[in-house]
Protein backbone atom coordinates (compact mmCIF):
# COMPACT_ATOMS: atom_id res chain seq x y z
CA UNK A 1 0.00 0.00 0.00
CA UNK A 2 0.99 3.30 -0.66
CA UNK A 3 0.94 5.46 2.38
CA UNK A 4 2.27 8.56 0.86
CA UNK A 5 -1.09 8.39 -1.33
CA UNK A 6 -1.93 12.32 -2.09
CA UNK A 7 -4.70 12.05 -4.70
CA UNK A 8 -8.20 12.36 -3.57
CA UNK A 9 -11.22 11.37 -4.07
CA UNK A 10 -14.31 13.70 -5.87
CA UNK A 11 -17.05 14.73 -3.16
CA UNK A 12 -20.20 17.39 -3.36
CA UNK A 13 -19.46 20.15 -1.07
CA UNK A 14 -21.60 22.94 -0.18
CA UNK A 15 -20.22 26.62 -0.56
CA UNK A 16 -19.43 26.94 2.74
CA UNK A 17 -17.54 23.17 2.56
CA UNK A 18 -15.57 24.37 -0.34
CA UNK A 19 -14.32 27.70 1.44
CA UNK A 20 -13.33 25.44 4.39
CA UNK A 21 -11.49 23.24 2.36
CA UNK A 22 -9.94 25.85 0.74
CA UNK A 23 -8.74 27.84 3.18
CA UNK A 24 -7.92 24.83 5.55
CA UNK A 25 -5.24 23.67 2.66
CA UNK A 26 -3.22 26.83 3.18
CA UNK A 27 -2.80 26.75 7.45
CA UNK A 28 0.20 24.99 7.50
CA UNK A 29 0.74 21.62 8.62
CA UNK A 30 0.47 20.64 12.10
CA UNK A 31 -1.13 24.20 13.10
CA UNK A 32 -3.56 23.15 15.54
CA UNK A 33 -6.70 25.70 14.41
CA UNK A 34 -10.19 24.91 14.63
CA UNK A 35 -11.97 26.35 11.66
CA UNK A 36 -15.23 27.76 11.44
CA UNK A 37 -17.25 30.00 9.60
CA UNK A 38 -16.59 32.68 12.02
CA UNK A 39 -12.81 31.95 11.80
CA UNK A 40 -10.88 34.93 11.18
CA UNK A 41 -8.70 34.85 8.20
CA UNK A 42 -5.94 37.30 9.50
CA UNK A 43 -5.92 35.50 13.10
CA UNK A 44 -5.25 32.26 11.21
CA UNK A 45 -2.57 33.49 9.27
CA UNK A 46 -4.07 34.71 5.94
CA UNK A 47 -2.46 37.33 4.57
CA UNK A 48 -3.60 39.73 1.60
CA UNK A 49 -1.68 37.59 -0.39
CA UNK A 50 -2.35 34.44 0.71
CA UNK A 51 -6.21 35.71 0.70
CA UNK A 52 -5.55 36.57 -3.35
CA UNK A 53 -4.54 32.50 -3.42
CA UNK A 54 -7.47 31.57 -1.98
CA UNK A 55 -9.69 34.22 -3.63
CA UNK A 56 -8.28 32.67 -7.01
CA UNK A 57 -9.29 28.91 -6.43
CA UNK A 58 -12.69 29.89 -5.28
CA UNK A 59 -12.93 31.60 -8.44
CA UNK A 60 -11.95 28.56 -10.63
CA UNK A 61 -14.02 26.19 -8.52
CA UNK A 62 -17.19 28.05 -9.03
CA UNK A 63 -16.22 29.71 -12.58
CA UNK A 64 -17.04 33.40 -11.17
CA UNK A 65 -15.11 36.35 -10.37
CA UNK A 66 -15.50 38.18 -6.97
CA UNK A 67 -16.28 41.62 -7.53
CA UNK A 68 -12.56 43.73 -6.62
CA UNK A 69 -14.41 45.69 -4.56
CA UNK A 70 -15.73 43.29 -1.86
CA UNK A 71 -12.21 41.44 -1.31
CA UNK A 72 -11.03 43.88 0.61
CA UNK A 73 -13.62 43.58 2.98
CA UNK A 74 -12.87 40.04 3.55
CA UNK A 75 -12.59 39.05 7.27
CA UNK A 76 -13.64 35.82 8.36
CA UNK A 77 -14.47 32.53 6.36
CA UNK A 78 -18.10 33.27 6.85
CA UNK A 79 -17.76 36.32 4.29
CA UNK A 80 -16.40 34.71 1.54
CA UNK A 81 -19.15 32.21 1.67
CA UNK A 82 -21.55 35.53 1.34
CA UNK A 83 -19.36 36.51 -1.33
CA UNK A 84 -19.73 33.33 -3.55
CA UNK A 85 -23.20 33.30 -2.54
CA UNK A 86 -24.11 36.72 -4.13
CA UNK A 87 -22.16 35.95 -7.17
CA UNK A 88 -23.38 32.77 -8.11
CA UNK A 89 -26.22 33.91 -10.87
CA UNK A 90 -29.81 32.46 -9.72
CA UNK A 91 -29.33 29.38 -11.95
CA UNK A 92 -25.52 28.49 -10.95
CA UNK A 93 -25.39 25.26 -8.17
CA UNK A 94 -24.73 26.06 -4.87
CA UNK A 95 -22.73 22.82 -4.54
CA UNK A 96 -19.13 22.08 -6.25
CA UNK A 97 -17.65 18.52 -6.73
CA UNK A 98 -14.54 18.70 -5.60
CA UNK A 99 -11.44 16.43 -4.72
CA UNK A 100 -11.03 16.46 -1.45
CA UNK A 101 -7.95 14.42 0.22
CA UNK A 102 -7.97 10.85 1.14
CA UNK A 103 -5.95 10.16 4.78
CA UNK A 104 -2.96 7.95 4.55
CA UNK A 105 -3.34 4.52 4.26
CA UNK A 106 -6.77 4.86 2.95
CA UNK A 107 -7.89 2.42 0.34
CA UNK A 108 -9.22 4.38 -3.11
CA UNK A 109 -12.49 2.98 -4.40
CA UNK A 110 -11.37 2.48 -8.07
CA UNK A 111 -14.03 1.19 -10.37
CA UNK A 112 -14.07 0.10 -14.28
CA UNK A 113 -13.91 4.37 -14.93
CA UNK A 114 -10.83 4.74 -13.29
CA UNK A 115 -8.77 2.10 -15.69
CA UNK A 116 -10.69 3.00 -19.07
CA UNK A 117 -9.96 5.97 -20.44
CA UNK A 118 -13.42 5.58 -22.25
CA UNK A 119 -15.75 5.89 -19.29
CA UNK A 120 -13.89 8.97 -17.55
CA UNK A 121 -16.93 10.95 -16.24
CA UNK A 122 -15.38 13.81 -17.43
CA UNK A 123 -15.99 12.06 -21.79
CA UNK A 124 -19.20 10.75 -20.86
CA UNK A 125 -19.99 13.98 -19.99
CA UNK A 126 -19.20 15.67 -22.99
CA UNK A 127 -20.24 12.65 -25.45
CA UNK A 128 -24.10 13.41 -23.29
CA UNK A 129 -23.93 17.08 -24.19
CA UNK A 130 -22.94 16.25 -27.81
CA UNK A 131 -25.83 13.76 -28.01
CA UNK A 132 -28.34 16.17 -26.83
CA UNK A 133 -27.67 18.87 -29.01
CA UNK A 134 -27.72 16.63 -31.50
CA UNK A 135 -31.31 15.19 -30.39
CA UNK A 136 -32.27 18.49 -30.46
CA UNK A 137 -31.49 19.57 -33.86
CA UNK A 138 -28.54 21.38 -33.34
CA UNK A 139 -25.49 20.97 -36.06
CA UNK A 140 -22.49 21.53 -34.16
CA UNK A 141 -20.71 24.56 -35.24
CA UNK A 142 -17.32 23.61 -34.76
CA UNK A 143 -14.94 21.83 -36.76
CA UNK A 144 -16.29 22.81 -40.00
CA UNK A 145 -14.27 21.12 -42.55
CA UNK A 146 -12.64 22.90 -45.52
CA UNK A 147 -11.88 21.41 -48.50
CA UNK A 148 -10.12 24.33 -49.83
CA UNK A 149 -9.19 27.61 -48.46
CA UNK A 150 -8.33 30.91 -50.75
CA UNK A 151 -7.22 34.46 -50.11
CA UNK A 152 -11.14 35.34 -48.60
CA UNK A 153 -13.16 32.61 -48.88
CA UNK A 154 -13.60 28.40 -48.14
CA UNK A 155 -14.52 25.39 -49.71
CA UNK A 156 -17.55 23.90 -46.79
CA UNK A 157 -19.24 21.21 -48.02
CA UNK A 158 -19.00 22.32 -51.57
CA UNK A 159 -20.07 25.45 -51.29
CA UNK A 160 -17.70 28.37 -51.66
CA UNK A 161 -18.03 30.55 -48.46
CA UNK A 162 -16.59 34.08 -47.58
CA UNK A 163 -14.75 33.32 -44.68
CA UNK A 164 -14.55 35.39 -41.15
CA UNK A 165 -12.28 32.63 -39.31
CA UNK A 166 -8.79 33.21 -40.18
CA UNK A 167 -6.16 35.27 -38.45
CA UNK A 168 -4.38 35.13 -41.66
CA UNK A 169 -4.82 39.24 -41.50
CA UNK A 170 -2.37 40.26 -44.12
CA UNK A 171 -3.59 37.05 -46.53
CA UNK A 172 -0.14 36.08 -46.31
CA UNK A 173 -0.58 32.35 -46.13
CA UNK A 174 -2.09 32.99 -49.56
CA UNK A 175 0.94 35.16 -51.19
CA UNK A 176 2.69 33.41 -53.91
CA UNK A 177 6.19 34.57 -52.84
CA UNK A 178 5.35 33.21 -49.50
CA UNK A 179 4.27 29.62 -50.21
CA UNK A 180 6.68 29.81 -52.72
CA UNK A 181 9.60 30.00 -49.72
CA UNK A 182 7.62 27.33 -48.36
CA UNK A 183 8.18 25.22 -51.39
CA UNK A 184 12.05 25.99 -51.35
CA UNK A 185 12.39 25.33 -47.86
CA UNK A 186 11.12 21.96 -48.46
CA UNK A 187 13.67 20.91 -51.12
CA UNK A 188 16.47 22.55 -48.74
CA UNK A 189 15.88 21.45 -45.38
CA UNK A 190 12.71 19.26 -45.85
CA UNK A 191 9.60 18.24 -44.38
CA UNK A 192 10.42 18.66 -40.49
CA UNK A 193 12.56 20.59 -38.41
CA UNK A 194 12.84 17.03 -37.02
CA UNK A 195 14.85 18.55 -33.32
CA UNK A 196 14.89 20.72 -31.48
CA UNK A 197 16.88 23.75 -32.28
CA UNK A 198 19.14 23.19 -28.58
CA UNK A 199 20.32 19.88 -30.31
CA UNK A 200 19.45 19.94 -33.44
CA UNK A 201 20.97 23.00 -34.61
CA UNK A 202 19.16 26.12 -36.66
CA UNK A 203 18.51 26.27 -40.07
CA UNK A 204 19.51 29.38 -42.03
CA UNK A 205 16.33 30.59 -42.27
CA UNK A 206 15.27 30.54 -38.74
CA UNK A 207 18.53 32.31 -37.57
CA UNK A 208 17.15 35.06 -40.16
CA UNK A 209 13.68 34.83 -38.98
CA UNK A 210 14.59 35.24 -35.18
CA UNK A 211 17.20 38.85 -36.14
CA UNK A 212 14.50 39.87 -38.34
CA UNK A 213 11.58 39.95 -36.10
CA UNK A 214 13.78 41.46 -33.59
CA UNK A 215 14.99 44.46 -35.68
CA UNK A 216 11.46 44.67 -37.09
CA UNK A 217 10.11 45.63 -33.46
CA UNK A 218 13.46 47.34 -33.26
CA UNK A 219 13.95 45.30 -29.82
CA UNK A 220 17.71 43.73 -29.39
CA UNK A 221 17.02 40.22 -29.92
CA UNK A 222 14.06 37.86 -30.72
CA UNK A 223 13.33 33.80 -30.65
CA UNK A 224 10.82 31.93 -32.42
CA UNK A 225 9.14 29.02 -30.18
CA UNK A 226 7.37 25.92 -31.61
CA UNK A 227 4.05 27.05 -30.60
CA UNK A 228 2.45 30.39 -29.43
CA UNK A 229 0.54 28.55 -26.95
CA UNK A 230 3.96 26.92 -25.58
CA UNK A 231 5.64 30.32 -25.37
CA UNK A 232 3.07 31.49 -23.24
CA UNK A 233 2.92 28.93 -21.30
CA UNK A 234 6.40 28.14 -20.28
CA UNK A 235 7.76 31.51 -20.14
CA UNK A 236 5.60 32.67 -17.95
CA UNK A 237 5.95 29.88 -15.42
CA UNK A 238 9.75 29.56 -16.20
CA UNK A 239 10.42 33.11 -15.18
CA UNK A 240 8.34 33.43 -12.24
CA UNK A 241 8.37 31.75 -8.44
CA UNK A 242 7.45 31.53 -5.35
CA UNK A 243 8.45 34.89 -4.55
CA UNK A 244 6.93 36.95 -7.57
CA UNK A 245 3.90 37.86 -8.29
CA UNK A 246 1.89 37.51 -12.14
CA UNK A 247 -0.69 39.68 -12.78
CA UNK A 248 -2.97 39.63 -15.96
CA UNK A 249 -5.92 41.10 -17.53
CA UNK A 250 -8.94 38.74 -16.92
CA UNK A 251 -9.15 38.83 -20.69
CA UNK A 252 -5.82 37.84 -21.26
CA UNK A 253 -5.41 34.62 -23.75
CA UNK A 254 -5.73 31.19 -22.21
CA UNK A 255 -2.53 30.77 -22.79
CA UNK A 256 -1.40 33.52 -20.47
CA UNK A 257 -3.65 32.04 -17.59
CA UNK A 258 -2.42 28.67 -17.84
CA UNK A 259 1.52 30.24 -17.72
CA UNK A 260 0.10 32.34 -14.10
CA UNK A 261 -1.54 28.68 -13.25
CA UNK A 262 1.29 26.77 -13.54
CA UNK A 263 3.82 29.23 -12.35
CA UNK A 264 4.89 29.01 -8.82
CA UNK A 265 3.98 32.56 -8.42
CA UNK A 266 1.13 34.32 -6.89
CA UNK A 267 -1.12 35.10 -9.38
CA UNK A 268 -4.38 37.32 -9.91
CA UNK A 269 -6.22 38.60 -12.74
CA UNK A 270 -7.26 42.31 -12.73
CA UNK A 271 -10.39 44.09 -14.60
CA UNK A 272 -10.05 44.33 -18.00
CA UNK A 273 -7.65 47.69 -19.08
CA UNK A 274 -7.65 48.70 -15.58
CA UNK A 275 -4.78 50.48 -15.48
CA UNK A 276 -6.32 52.91 -12.59
CA UNK A 277 -6.66 49.19 -10.12
CA UNK A 278 -3.68 47.78 -10.92
CA UNK A 279 -2.14 50.96 -10.02
CA UNK A 280 -4.18 50.69 -6.31
CA UNK A 281 -3.52 47.78 -5.56
CA UNK A 282 0.50 47.82 -6.19
CA UNK A 283 0.75 50.15 -3.95
CA UNK A 284 -0.60 47.18 -1.36
CA UNK A 285 1.30 44.49 -2.67
CA UNK A 286 4.63 45.51 -5.03
CA UNK A 287 6.63 45.39 -1.38
CA UNK A 288 5.72 42.20 -0.89
CA UNK A 289 7.79 40.32 -4.05
CA UNK A 290 10.74 40.15 -5.85
CA UNK A 291 9.41 39.94 -9.46
CA UNK A 292 5.78 41.23 -10.42
CA UNK A 293 4.83 41.11 -13.88
CA UNK A 294 1.85 42.64 -15.53
CA UNK A 295 0.47 40.47 -18.58
CA UNK A 296 -1.41 41.81 -21.58
CA UNK A 297 -2.67 40.91 -24.83
CA UNK A 298 -1.82 43.56 -27.47
CA UNK A 299 -5.77 43.01 -29.15
CA UNK A 300 -7.99 41.20 -27.46
CA UNK A 301 -8.97 38.56 -29.18
CA UNK A 302 -12.36 37.67 -28.17
CA UNK A 303 -13.57 42.00 -27.88
CA UNK A 304 -11.03 43.39 -30.65
CA UNK A 305 -10.11 46.41 -28.25
CA UNK A 306 -6.13 46.88 -26.86
CA UNK A 307 -4.89 48.17 -23.93
CA UNK A 308 -3.62 51.59 -23.31
CA UNK A 309 0.04 51.14 -23.30
CA UNK A 310 1.37 54.57 -22.34
CA UNK A 311 -0.74 54.23 -19.38
CA UNK A 312 -0.30 50.58 -18.30
CA UNK A 313 4.07 51.55 -18.83
CA UNK A 314 3.68 54.36 -16.29
CA UNK A 315 2.21 51.86 -13.62
CA UNK A 316 4.90 49.36 -15.00
CA UNK A 317 7.28 52.35 -14.08
CA UNK A 318 6.04 53.69 -10.95
CA UNK A 319 5.77 50.09 -8.82
CA UNK A 320 9.20 48.71 -10.67
CA UNK A 321 7.41 46.27 -12.50
CA UNK A 322 7.90 43.83 -15.73
CA UNK A 323 5.33 44.47 -19.05
CA UNK A 324 4.85 41.15 -20.88
CA UNK A 325 2.56 42.01 -24.32
CA UNK A 326 1.25 39.45 -26.03
CA UNK A 327 1.14 40.54 -29.70
CA UNK A 328 -0.62 37.88 -31.26
CA UNK A 329 -3.09 39.52 -32.65
CA UNK A 330 -1.27 42.90 -32.84
CA UNK A 331 2.04 42.33 -34.88
CA UNK A 332 1.19 43.12 -38.56
CA UNK A 333 -2.47 44.81 -37.34
CA UNK A 334 -1.30 47.84 -35.28
CA UNK A 335 0.60 50.89 -35.92
CA UNK A 336 1.10 52.14 -39.36
CA UNK A 337 3.40 49.47 -40.63
CA UNK A 338 2.25 46.60 -38.43
CA UNK A 339 4.89 47.06 -35.81
CA UNK A 340 2.18 46.37 -33.26
CA UNK A 341 0.81 48.05 -30.22
CA UNK A 342 4.08 49.63 -29.42
CA UNK A 343 4.03 51.87 -32.69
CA UNK A 344 0.56 52.58 -32.46
CA UNK A 345 1.02 54.15 -28.93
CA UNK A 346 4.32 55.78 -30.86
CA UNK A 347 6.21 54.07 -27.78
CA UNK A 348 10.08 52.76 -27.97
CA UNK A 349 9.53 48.68 -27.71
CA UNK A 350 12.37 48.59 -25.40
CA UNK A 351 10.25 50.67 -22.87
CA UNK A 352 8.63 47.41 -22.65
CA UNK A 353 10.38 43.78 -21.09
CA UNK A 354 8.90 41.18 -23.15
CA UNK A 355 7.16 41.12 -26.31
CA UNK A 356 5.14 37.52 -27.19
CA UNK A 357 3.85 37.62 -30.49
CA UNK A 358 2.84 34.74 -33.10
CA UNK A 359 3.94 33.65 -36.80
CA UNK A 360 0.48 31.80 -36.50
CA UNK A 361 -1.41 34.93 -37.73
CA UNK A 362 -0.64 37.82 -39.84
CA UNK A 363 2.90 35.87 -41.23
CA UNK A 364 0.73 33.12 -42.65
CA UNK A 365 2.80 30.67 -40.60
CA UNK A 366 2.59 28.41 -37.43
CA UNK A 367 4.65 29.12 -34.28
CA UNK A 368 6.01 31.83 -31.53
CA UNK A 369 8.46 34.64 -30.52
CA UNK A 370 10.09 36.39 -27.66
CA UNK A 371 11.49 39.66 -28.63
CA UNK A 372 13.58 41.89 -26.03
CA UNK A 373 16.72 42.76 -24.35
CA UNK A 374 19.50 40.22 -25.56
CA UNK A 375 20.46 38.80 -21.82
CA UNK A 376 16.74 37.65 -21.16
CA UNK A 377 16.44 35.83 -24.95
CA UNK A 378 19.80 34.08 -24.45
CA UNK A 379 18.62 32.63 -21.07
CA UNK A 380 15.16 32.04 -22.62
CA UNK A 381 16.83 30.05 -25.26
CA UNK A 382 18.86 27.78 -23.23
CA UNK A 383 16.23 27.26 -20.47
CA UNK A 384 12.49 27.60 -21.30
CA UNK A 385 11.04 23.81 -21.69
CA UNK A 386 8.85 24.57 -24.57
CA UNK A 387 11.65 25.64 -26.24
CA UNK A 388 14.67 23.40 -25.31
CA UNK A 389 12.32 20.22 -25.40
CA UNK A 390 10.11 20.56 -28.29
CA UNK A 391 11.06 20.33 -32.36
CA UNK A 392 11.53 23.57 -33.86
CA UNK A 393 8.92 25.10 -36.40
CA UNK A 394 8.99 23.14 -39.46
CA UNK A 395 11.40 24.47 -42.22
CA UNK A 396 8.29 25.74 -44.75
CA UNK A 397 6.69 27.11 -41.59
CA UNK A 398 9.65 29.36 -40.95
CA UNK A 399 10.07 30.18 -44.60
CA UNK A 400 6.93 30.94 -44.90
CA UNK A 401 6.90 33.69 -41.69
CA UNK A 402 10.32 34.89 -43.25
CA UNK A 403 9.16 35.53 -46.70
CA UNK A 404 5.61 37.19 -44.96
CA UNK A 405 8.15 39.38 -42.93
CA UNK A 406 9.86 40.45 -45.88
CA UNK A 407 6.79 41.18 -47.89
CA UNK A 408 5.30 43.00 -44.68
CA UNK A 409 8.28 45.35 -44.64
CA UNK A 410 7.75 45.73 -48.47
CA UNK A 411 4.03 46.40 -48.62
CA UNK A 412 2.77 48.11 -45.96
CA UNK A 413 -0.15 49.08 -47.39
CA UNK A 414 -1.41 45.29 -46.84
CA UNK A 415 -1.89 46.92 -43.45
CA UNK A 416 -3.49 50.30 -44.13
CA UNK A 417 -5.76 47.97 -46.36
CA UNK A 418 -6.68 45.81 -43.40
CA UNK A 419 -7.32 48.46 -41.45
CA UNK A 420 -9.95 50.36 -43.87
CA UNK A 421 -11.35 46.80 -44.58
CA UNK A 422 -12.25 46.20 -40.85
CA UNK A 423 -13.27 50.07 -40.68
CA UNK A 424 -15.61 49.44 -43.34
CA UNK A 425 -16.99 46.35 -41.33
CA UNK A 426 -17.51 48.13 -38.05
CA UNK A 427 -19.35 51.18 -39.21
CA UNK A 428 -21.71 49.63 -41.76
CA UNK A 429 -22.70 47.20 -38.67
CA UNK A 430 -23.17 50.22 -36.51
CA UNK A 431 -25.13 51.99 -38.74
CA UNK A 432 -27.74 48.53 -38.61
CA UNK A 433 -27.60 48.56 -35.45
CA UNK A 434 -25.71 45.38 -34.45
CA UNK A 435 -23.70 45.36 -31.04
CA UNK A 436 -20.13 45.63 -31.74
CA UNK A 437 -19.30 45.66 -27.95
CA UNK A 438 -15.60 47.36 -27.41
CA UNK A 439 -14.20 46.69 -30.81
CA UNK A 440 -12.29 49.79 -32.46
CA UNK A 441 -9.23 50.31 -34.96
CA UNK A 442 -9.03 46.31 -34.91
CA UNK A 443 -10.08 43.34 -37.84
CA UNK A 444 -11.51 41.54 -34.50
CA UNK A 445 -14.95 42.65 -34.41
CA UNK A 446 -17.66 40.64 -32.10
CA UNK A 447 -21.41 40.83 -33.01
CA UNK A 448 -23.10 40.20 -29.60
CA UNK A 449 -25.92 38.79 -29.46
CA UNK A 450 -26.20 37.75 -25.77
CA UNK A 451 -28.10 34.26 -26.21
CA UNK A 452 -25.86 31.14 -27.26
CA UNK A 453 -28.78 29.45 -29.07
CA UNK A 454 -29.72 32.44 -31.08
CA UNK A 455 -25.64 32.41 -31.52
CA UNK A 456 -25.71 29.00 -32.72
CA UNK A 457 -28.62 29.55 -35.53
CA UNK A 458 -27.64 32.89 -36.62
CA UNK A 459 -23.87 30.96 -37.50
CA UNK A 460 -25.88 28.21 -39.31
CA UNK A 461 -27.63 30.46 -41.11
CA UNK A 462 -24.81 32.74 -42.60
CA UNK A 463 -23.55 29.33 -43.75
CA UNK A 464 -26.27 28.42 -45.55
CA UNK A 465 -26.06 31.83 -47.16
CA UNK A 466 -22.33 31.59 -48.01
CA UNK A 467 -21.15 33.30 -44.84
CA UNK A 468 -18.17 31.04 -42.82
CA UNK A 469 -18.12 33.04 -38.94
CA UNK A 470 -18.13 31.28 -35.33
CA UNK A 471 -20.47 31.78 -32.80
CA UNK A 472 -18.10 32.41 -29.20
CA UNK A 473 -20.43 30.94 -26.56
CA UNK A 474 -20.44 30.28 -22.89
CA UNK A 475 -18.00 29.25 -20.80
CA UNK A 476 -16.27 31.33 -23.03
CA UNK A 477 -17.62 34.65 -22.74
CA UNK A 478 -20.15 34.86 -20.34
CA UNK A 479 -23.84 33.95 -21.74
CA UNK A 480 -25.03 37.76 -21.86
CA UNK A 481 -21.96 38.16 -24.31
CA UNK A 482 -22.38 35.19 -26.60
CA UNK A 483 -21.25 36.34 -29.58
CA UNK A 484 -20.73 35.83 -33.33
CA UNK A 485 -16.66 36.67 -33.98
CA UNK A 486 -15.46 38.13 -37.66
CA UNK A 487 -11.76 38.01 -38.18
CA UNK A 488 -11.47 40.70 -41.23
CA UNK A 489 -8.52 40.37 -43.47
CA UNK A 490 -7.01 42.52 -45.99
CA UNK A 491 -8.09 39.95 -48.58
CA UNK A 492 -11.78 40.47 -47.51
CA UNK A 493 -13.44 42.74 -50.42
CA UNK A 494 -16.10 46.18 -49.85
CA UNK A 495 -18.35 43.75 -51.79
CA UNK A 496 -18.15 40.81 -49.50
CA UNK A 497 -18.48 43.10 -46.04
CA UNK A 498 -21.71 44.76 -46.97
CA UNK A 499 -23.23 41.66 -48.38
CA UNK A 500 -22.07 40.11 -44.86
CA UNK A 501 -23.32 42.76 -42.51
CA UNK A 502 -26.55 42.86 -44.48
CA UNK A 503 -26.98 38.96 -44.31
CA UNK A 504 -26.33 39.29 -40.19
CA UNK A 505 -28.97 42.30 -40.23
CA UNK A 506 -31.23 40.11 -41.09
CA UNK A 507 -30.92 36.75 -39.37
CA UNK A 508 -30.32 38.98 -35.94
CA UNK A 509 -33.58 39.91 -37.11
CA UNK A 510 -35.29 36.42 -37.87
CA UNK A 511 -33.68 34.97 -34.75
CA UNK A 512 -35.37 37.20 -31.89
CA UNK A 513 -38.37 34.55 -31.19
CA UNK A 514 -35.38 32.49 -30.02
CA UNK A 515 -35.32 31.83 -26.37
N1 LIG B 1 -2.01 34.38 -27.73
C1 LIG B 1 -3.18 34.79 -28.26
C2 LIG B 1 -3.71 36.14 -27.87
C3 LIG B 1 -3.88 33.96 -29.14
O1 LIG B 1 -5.04 34.36 -29.66
C4 LIG B 1 -3.34 32.69 -29.47
C5 LIG B 1 -4.05 31.71 -30.40
N2 LIG B 1 -5.02 32.15 -31.18
C6 LIG B 1 -2.13 32.31 -28.90
C7 LIG B 1 -1.49 33.17 -28.02
C8 LIG B 1 -1.53 30.98 -29.21
O2 LIG B 1 -0.83 31.07 -30.40
P1 LIG B 1 -0.66 29.83 -31.41
O3 LIG B 1 -2.00 29.60 -32.03
O4 LIG B 1 0.34 30.34 -32.36
O5 LIG B 1 -0.20 28.67 -30.61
Amino acid sequence: MDVGHTSGQEVSLTVSEVVLQQVRSLIPPGTDTELTLASSLYDIGIDSLARMGVVNRLEEVFGIRLPEESLHDLETCGDLVVCIQTSLSPGQPQSRTCEVPVSAGAELAAGPEASDVALFPECLALQQRLTDAATAGFQIPFFRIKQQVDAATALVNGQQVISYTSFDYLGMSQTPCVKEAARQAIEQFGTSASASRLVGGDSTILAELDSEIADFLGTEAAIVFPSGYGTNASVLEHLFHHEDLILYDELAHNSIMHGATTSKAQRRPFPHNDYEFLDRLLVDVRGKHRRVVIALDGVYSMDGDYPDLVKFLEVKRKHRALLYVDEAHSFGVLGGTGRGISEHFGVDPNEGDIWMGTISKALGSAGGFIAGRAMLIQYLKYTTPAFVFATAVSPPNSAAALAALRCLREQPERVTRLRQRAALFLKVAKACGLNTGDSHDTPVIPIIVGNSMRCIWISHELLRQGIDAQPILYPAVPERASRIRFFITANHTDDQILRTVSALTECLAASESIT
